[in-house]
């Protein structure tokens, strides 16, 4: 660890730019230095940070809300992820008529994540190639066929707008026949993540006061809150903490939540020969419906990005080695999927960690009187994290809603055995998720 603090900082976590390599660099906030108290401090400025900032701002205009986080902006799921703000959430399996509750509960969340996501865009004249009309769920080999037929029946009974594709016409609309069969939701939205992210940091009202470069060390609760940095004292009367899988390091929720690590590649800038070949759809999303299977995405300015391995390593990067590794990976599946193709370069690969529970739910809790937390949003969080930050944010203001009656009646996470078991059992959890992937790899 470069900064000897409980957050790995170092050159690897800065290299691991995915969507961040392709915009030009932005000067950091100075880190926080010194000693302070205030009302409210946020910890992460991720998508779940960034709302909870942005609303406490709104609901006590006259204080200082102050945002810390580990790193520069964007070095985290929030820039890095594959850019697929869901509507609809996909859960696996058949459609279960006593789940309606929860399935329901679910899709109100989403819709308003998207709607905070695409209010800041629209108000802020964000320039993050956010892209409404939704995108394509497909499935290549026997399993995820299943999962299509299960998704396609889900979609009909819960009256979600979708059109079933068949092999021709997914060739038609993404030039490739390595799908078998889809399903295209009309809601949902794609988007750059790093620009939207960079966005909302620059949108962010006048009382945030965001450090980057600040990782949190040590929490100390009691009547207040006291935050340690390896340079700064933070007394706050409340703290809201939205650093995802990593509030595991604070010893918050230790034994509940882990980051897996996942990798993807983007190539270079395709040409117009190469982008024709794609089919009619000039920019588009495909997620796998088999869990473990690969996500796809014809960016706007004309590049293929692919993810398509997600491990257990000890909830960090991986090596610039390693990484390469799973880019024979990535290539392969690009290969597969689009032969005439297989000439365009990558342009880089990068690994990203993600938070995730046994169970694939979400953290939204008090601790205490003083402490809140959202994350571990488990490969789906921006829709999600928006909404959950925003919902954090009203929670620790003392309100009362449906959207925080909705976040609380979320399922809790079930509980995760202690290191060494805790590897074993990861290990095993992601075989399991990956299994029967075949073709959709
Ligand atoms: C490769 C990949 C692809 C994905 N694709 C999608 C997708 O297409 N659609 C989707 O909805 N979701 C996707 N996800 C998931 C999504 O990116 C995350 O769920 C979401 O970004 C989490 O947001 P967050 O704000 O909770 O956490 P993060 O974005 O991880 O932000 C947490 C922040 O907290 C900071 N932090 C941590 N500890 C401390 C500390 N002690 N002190 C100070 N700061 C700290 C970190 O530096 C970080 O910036 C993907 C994830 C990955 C990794």
């Amino acid at each position: 660890m470069a900064t000897g603090s409980i957050i790995d900082n170092s050159q690897l976590q800065k290299d691991n730019k995915s969507w961040l390599q392709f915009l030009s660099r932005r000067k950091s906030n100075a880190p926080f230095q010194g000693e302070k108290r205030c009302k409210f401090v946020v910890v992460g400025a991720g998508f779940a940070g960034l709302a909870a900032a942005k609303r406490l701002a709104e609901l006590h205009p006259n204080d200082e809300i102050l945002l810390l986080d580990a790193r520069e902006i964007g070095q985290n799921a929030s820039g890095r992820n594959s850019g697929f703000a869901v509507a609809h959430s996909h859960f696996p399996g058949r459609f279960d008529a006593k789940l309606i509750k929860g399935y329901e509960r679910i899709d109100r969340l989403n819709a308003q994540g998207l709607d905070i996501l695409r209010t800041e865009i629209i108000n802020n004249n964000i320039d993050c190639d956010w892209q409404e009309g939704g995108f394509y769920h497909a499935a290549a080999d026997k399993s995820a066929l299943r999962s299509c037929t299960e998704f396609i029946d889900y979609l009909t009974k819960r009256g979600v707008r979708h059109q079933v594709l068949n092999q021709d016409e997914l060739q038609k609309q993404l030039g490739t026949r390595w799908y078998k069969e889809g399903v295209k939701v009309n809601d949902g939205a794609l988007v750059n993540p790093a620009k939207l992210v960079k966005g909302l940091v620059k949108s962010l009202p006048s009382n945030v006061t965001l450090h980057e470069n600040s990782a949190v060390d040590s929490i100390a609760s009691g009547s207040q809150i006291t935050l340690r940095t390896q340079n700064a004292k933070i007394i706050a009367d409340k703290v809201l903490l939205s650093c995802n899988y990593e509030m595991a390091k604070l010893g918050i929720n230790k034994h509940k939540i882990m980051g897996v690590t996942l990798t993807g590649s983007f190539t270079r800038v395709m040409s117009e020969r190469e982008l024709r070949s794609l089919g009619n759809v000039r920019s588009w999303g495909v997620m796998s419906l088999h869990g473990g299977g690969a996500t796809l995405r014809l960016t706007r300015d004309g590049r293929l990005a692919i993810r398509n391995t997600a491990e257990y390593n000890r909830s960090d990067l991986f090596s610039a080695s390693k990484t390469k590794e799973r880019g024979q990976l990535h290539r392969q599946a690009l290969n597969n999927r689009f032969p005439q193709l297989k000439d365009v370069e990558f342009e880089h690969s990068y690994s990203c960690v993600e938070g995730v529970s046994v169970n694939k739910t979400n953290f939204f809790e008090k601790l205490g009187d003083n402490l809140f937390v959202a994350g571990g949003f488990n490969g789906s969080g921006i829709s999600k994290g928006a909404v959950f930050g925003k919902a954090l944010a009203e929670y620790a203001s003392d309100q009362t809603s449906e959207l925080i009656g909705d976040c609380l009646n979320c399922p809790g996470a079930l509980w995760m055995p202690p290191s060494p078991f805790l590897g074993v059992g990861a290990r095993f959890m992601m075989r399991q998720r990956f299994k029967g992937v075949g073709k959709d790899r």
